[in-house]
């Protein structure tokens, strides 16, 4: 059979049918978008939605992006190179449009075609949905990741879960957080393919059969199949396309037919069901023990069928499984994929025969782990009885290497039996327990913090001991933004003034922005530089009318805090500072106050009580503040609902002032922080995560720190420290903690925030009341450079033209270089 018929790709054999290239001149793009309409959509022009149109301009894009994607993959087959694998809970995608159409470079040439046909490209762009295939930093660095590969030519593939709802929507509602589940496929996806002869069997519980030479076959109970979704992601100047390949789970027996006939309706459909729950939601609440057992299999389920199909892909083209590490890089995302140590032993042993110490020395040459949290509560574990009964091999296969690494470990001599104990892929202090932090750190080559902070931590820390056992494993991979989307797209203002100063290069050399340093203290750019932001803060201030129909003044500074809401991100430490500020303004209204509008926008997990009672409390201040004649016209405070990746693209551009005030020693690096100063923000924060080495590349002259270092809010930890003493000496600190705690933004229930403000006078954990001080003294310094605009202006320009090595293809090419071993 040829290789066209066998639908494998046969290196031997290129002179296979190739596509007639698509032309990109408007009037063609014009006519093959009334085309799509016409012959896929069914519409005619006279009657056909601005949803139809966009739909229609997407296939058209996707075309353009087809050729290219075919030719990588063929580039790929014939280097016969060694390919990337990146496995991911999360991709935070959000809209593809923009980043195809600029990549590609036909900006100029959509616009025109549209044109003629009377559509608006930036109107149809909006209403494409935003892909919340994730919750927060992780899963944007994941697609911040997916992009620079394919722009600095790595061969690589994003593996994940299709979602069906992704992340929850959030609304408010009279102030609180509402969830509700993201209907993002809701017209179907114009982007994806549909691999239907891309499909796995996925496995669940059973029990282990033993032939007489002790080789084990695991014969699941319950079985799934993973079909592949693939998307196209263009590189920069489209170089090259890579493919993000989501699963979704389909059940072997779409409908049972006996039980159906015997009227059991319902129970006929029992594994369509099943199937469903696998890839419908990111985070099922996992606060049961039947949303547990769910997410484990959700971490499964992607991992196997990954990793399936990257020996398939393997063996068709290497045909030998001993050349896996020099042939595939698969790099976990955290410790969700985690059991992609045990699955590929399994696959390793069971299925290609290898025996078990070439299969440890494969698996540990070809993973590598990227640790994001020191949060021990963000280090999954899962009970022993629940992973024993959903994966009762890989439980067997867990044992075995735990007991080599644990004889390593007793080994060296160096160790206690307490160490011994913290080393152990199994916790034993009560319930037992599967550390996954612990089986990726063990099952990898290469752990990886995500900024020098963090993984100086790493090592102290949570991996003490295994760092001592493995000293080469741990290294540093500092965060990293794409340009692409983070200035060129959503701030193209700013991207067309740099050029003038910098030349073209900057997308593809990030560090070229550092010509704007010779411009800096020049007052005609400056005052260009200033009319670009406030055109992006007219455009975020009509957002806010239109969103939550608050009026603000785009001449006040803006001053926002965006990103997930966590305890540890302390947007209450903004809060209360806001309320004292207004206490203050009215207090002395005689004072120049610096006009301020505070924004926060960002959803908290559903299961977390003290998070949702932050958003409440942003909204109660908003309410009290907004309404007050008295601050009018230098305080307003708005919290935007459904933060995503869309709305962030409107707010960074948007930003005067970014606030990254995290406890010192808990963000593990951020990137909104990198997003903002790109965008000409000044950056107010404390030095955690990346922030350090922010302000190592701004200057510390053009960066307000504040607050406790890491250090010392460990040493704080370690030796008690009293937050009601702190709070009494603090007179502006505690009138804000009196007024909330006793109801003033809150007469209807004064009680609401009792517990939460009785928790930073009882232990402040997060050390608001440490910093409070410290940071309300930094927002006055802030206030004092606004009132100096040359001054604010040229540290803006400043920020901008230094963030040259937070893009993440520097982050990429090091990753390249120094863990896949793909470039040189
Ligand atoms: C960048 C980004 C984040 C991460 O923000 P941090 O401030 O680093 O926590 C989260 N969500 C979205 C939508 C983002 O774009």
């Amino acid at each position: 059979m040829s290789a066209l018929l066998r639908g494998q790709m046969d290196t031997t054999d290129m002179n296979l049918p190739s596509p007639t290239p698509k032309s990109s001149d408007p009037a063609r793009l014009a006519a093959d978008i009334v085309d799509r309409l016409t012959y896929r959509i069914g519409k005619d022009a006279t009657v056909a939605t601005p949803d139809d149109w966009l739909t229609a301009a997407v296939l058209v894009v996707r075309d353009r992006v087809v050729e290219r994607w075919m030719e990588s993959t063929r580039e790929t087959y014939r280097r016969e190179g060694k390919r990337v694998y990146y496995l991911s809970m999360e991709f935070l995608i959000g809209r593809l449009m923009r980043d195809a159409v600029t990549n590609l470079e036909l900006v100029g040439e959509m616009q025109e075609a549209l044109g003629e046909l009377g559509v608006e490209l930036d109107l149809i762009r909006e209403l494409e949905p935003d892909a919340a295939l994730g919750n927060g930093g992780l899963g944007r660095l994941a697609a911040c990741f997916m992009e620079s590969m394919a722009s600095v030519d790595i061969p690589a593939y994003g593996y994940g879960i299709r979602y069906q709802n992704g992340m929850f929507r959030q609304e408010l509602s009279d102030g609180w957080q509402v969830e509700l589940p993201e209907t993002w496929l809701e017209h179907g996806n114009p982007w994806e393919f549909e691999r239907r002869e891309s499909r796995y069997e996925i496995g669940f519980g059973g029990h282990i059969e033993r032939d007489d030479a002790d080789n084990c076959t695991w014969k699941p109970a319950e079985r799934f199949w993973a079909e592949a979704f693939d998307t196209p992601i263009v590189g920069w100047k489209a170089k090259r396309v890579n493919t993000l390949r989501l699963w979704r789970a389909e059940p072997i027996d779409p409908l049972e037919l006996e039980a159906f006939n015997r009227g059991d309706h319902m129970g006929a459909l029992q594994d369509s069901m099943k199937a469903e729950a696998l890839s419908r939601v990111l985070y099922p609440a996992d606060a049961t023990p039947a949303g547990q057992a769910l997410r484990l299999r959700q971490e499964f389920f992607f991992s196997s069928a990954s990793l399936q199909d990257i020996l398939r892909r393997h063996m068709a083209q290497f045909g030998r499984i001993t050349s896996l590490p020099e042939k595939a890089a698969i790099q976990l995302n955290d410790t969700h994929p985690a059991v992609s140590v045990a699955e590929l032993m399994r696959l390793l042993i069971d299925v290609h025969n290898l025996d078990f110490d070439t299969a440890w020395d494969i698996t540990k040459r070809t993973i590598a782990y990227t640790n994001h949290t020191l949060l021990p509560e963000a280090l999954e574990s899962w009970p022993v009885p629940l992973f024993e009964q959903l994966l009762p091999r890989h439980m067997q296969l867990i044992y075995k290497i735990n007991a080599r690494v644990l004889r390593e470990a007793r080994a060296t001599g160096t160790f206690d039996d307490a160490q011994v104990a913290g080393m152990s892929l199994i916790d034993e202090h009560g319930e037992r327990r599967v550390r996954m932090g612990n089986l990726a750190f063990v099952g990898a080559h290469s752990i990886n913090g995500v900024s020098g902070l963090h993984t100086e931590l790493m090592k102290e820390t949570v991996f003490k001991d295994l760092h001592k056992l493995y000293p080469l494993r741990i290294n540093n991979k500092t965060n990293g933004i794409t340009p692409r989307r983070w200035l060129m797209q959503c701030n193209p203002g700013l991207y067309n003034l740099s050029r003038e100063v910098t030349g073209d290069s900057i997308m593809s050399d990030l560090d070229a922005m550092k010509a704007l340093d010779t411009v800096a203290e020049d007052a005609a750019f400056q005052e260009r530089f200033a009319a670009i932001k406030r055109a992006n803060k007219d455009r975020l201030a009509g957002v806010i009318e239109k969103r939550i129909g608050l009026k603000v003044d785009p001449s006040a500074m803006f001053d926002i805090q965006i990103k997930r809401i966590h305890e540890y991100k302390r947007q209450l430490m903004n809060i209360v500072e806001t309320v004292a500020l207004y206490d203050q303004i009215r207090s002395h209204p005689e004072r120049a106050w610096a006009p301020r509008v505070k924004l926060f926008a960002g959803k908290a997990a559903s299961s977390y009580h003290n998070a949702k009672l932050i958003i409440k409390l942003a909204n109660d201040v908003a309410r009290v503040v907004n309404a007050d004649p008295a601050t009018r016209d230098v305080l307003k405070v708005a919290f935007l609902p459904n933060y995503n990746v869309s709305l962030a693209e409107v707010m960074v551009p948007a930003a005067d002032l970014s606030e990254q005030i995290s406890t010192a020693g808990m963000e593990a690096s951020g990137t909104g922080n990198m997003k903002f100063a790109l965008n000409g923000a000044l950056t107010i924060g404390t030095l955690d995560g990346a922030n350090v080495e922010m302000r190592e590349h701004i200057g510390a002259e053009n960066i307000i720190i504040f607050g406790l270092t890491a250090a010392e809010v460990a040493e704080k930890r370690a030796n008690g420290y009293s937050p009601e003493e702190v709070i009494a000496a603090s007179p502006e600190l505690s009138q804000a903690l009196k007024a909330i705690e006793s109801g003033v933004f809150s007469p209807e229930d004064r009680n609401r925030y009792a517990d939460l403000v009785a928790g930073l006078r009882m232990s402040d954990w997060f050390m608001v009341a440490a910093d409070f001080d410290s940071y309300a003294a930094a927002q006055r310094d802030v206030d004092g450079i606004w009132a100096e605009q040359p001054r604010w202006q040229a540290m803006a320009i400043r920020n901008a033209a230094r963030m040259g090595y937070f893009s993440s293809d520097r982050t990429i090419r090091q990753y390249g270089r120094e863990i896949w071993n793909v470039i040189n």
